[in-house]
Formats: C-alpha cells, sequence, structure tokens
C-alpha cells in the first residue's frame, strides 16, 4: 500500500451492488473491471461481495420477496379493486338516474 488513492477504492465499492445486480452503466462495469485489474484488495472485496450475493439469491426468503403474493392472491386483488370501482360507477350512475 503505497499512494494508491483510496477514493478510488471506495468509488468502486460502491458501484460493487449495482454490477452484481447489473444495473451498472458500461462506463461503470468498465471502471471497475480496470480498477479490479489493478487492486488485490478491491479484488477480494469483489469475490467477497459476489459470493455474499449468490447466497443471498439461494435463499428461500429473498427469493420469495420478488413476488410477495402467489398469481391467485394477486388475481384476487384485481379482482377486488374492479368490483369495487363497478359498484362506486353503478352507485354514481344510479344517483343521477334517480335524480
Ligand atoms: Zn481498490
Amino acid at each position: 500500500m503505497s499512494v494508491r488513492d483510496h477514493r478510488e477504492c471506495e468509488r468502486v465499492r460502491q458501484l460493487f451492488t449495482a454490477e452484481i445486480d447489473r444495473e451498472a452503466t458500461e462506463l461503470e462495469e468498465a471502471a471497475i473491471r480496470r480498477h479490479l485489474r489493478t487492486c488485490a484488495e478491491c479484488a477480494e472485496a469483489y469475490d467477497a461481495h459476489v459470493a455474499v450475493a449468490r447466497g443471498l439469491r439461494q435463499h428461500p426468503l429473498v427469493r420469495t420477496r420478488r413476488h410477495p403474493l402467489p398469481l391467485w392472491r394477486r388475481i384476487g386483488a384485481e379482482i377486488w379493486v374492479f368490483v369495487t370501482a363497478t359498484v362506486v360507477v353503478a352507485a354514481l350512475v344510479c344517483a343521477f338516474a334517480l335524480r
């Protein structure tokens, strides 16, 4: 560790999560790859980050979070919104018709 710019390390490490989630821009990805080739500390940190991210994805609780409700529950919720809207519209139409 000599004159390495640690602001660069911090900047690159902040991009790890975005890079692993494929949310980083091409420019950011290139910056990460370039930095990892020259910085063993960050390369190690990156490997650890990837391992943690993979571990999380395989965890059932995290995996189900993407679809919090089963399909039929979601469809059920949409039907309720539709029924409620229909009732409200019907009530309004009746109110106008009976005036
Ligand atoms: Zn670094």
